[in-house]
């Protein structure tokens, strides 16, 4: 999807701060953070959200969550803990139509609201 602004990250098209990949998942820093620790975890294959990517490649969503666990260990965050996100559609401010896992954390987290 040449349009699709993950696909092009993954492709190298478009610079991001990777901070793991494997063969299946690429996970960068989030371009604005809303955490001391703000990565996002996507899968390389275009998929529009997670609910699609579970339906078509549950082996791939859970790459995907593989990978955001490793970042938590990587970044140092998974002895204090660490929040994933989904955001599906409009009312969760959905931007990107390109399943992605939030990673947040390094700092206690407010609860969440409106
Ligand atoms: P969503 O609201 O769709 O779940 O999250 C999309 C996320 O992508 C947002 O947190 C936004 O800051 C991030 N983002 C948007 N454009 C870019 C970009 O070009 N590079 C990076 N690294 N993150 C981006
Ligand atoms: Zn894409």
């Amino acid at each position: 999807m040449s349009d699709c602004l993950f696909c092009r990250i993954v492709a190298g098209e478009i610079p991001s701060t990777a901070v793991h990949e494997t063969e299946t998942t690429l996970a960068f820093r989030d371009i604005n953070p809303q955490a001391a620790v703000h990565v996002l975890v996507v899968p390389k294959e275009h998929h529009e959200d997670v609910v699609a990517l579970g339906a078509a490649d549950p082996d791939l969503l859970a790459d995907v969550v593989a990978t955001g666990a490793e970042v938590a260990r990587l970044e140092g965050i998974d002895g204090p803990g660490y929040r994933f996100v989904f955001n599906t559609g409009e009312h969760a401010g959905r931007t990107v139509f390109h399943a992605h896992l939030h990673v947040l954390g390094g700092e206690p987290l407010g609860m969440f609201g409106r």
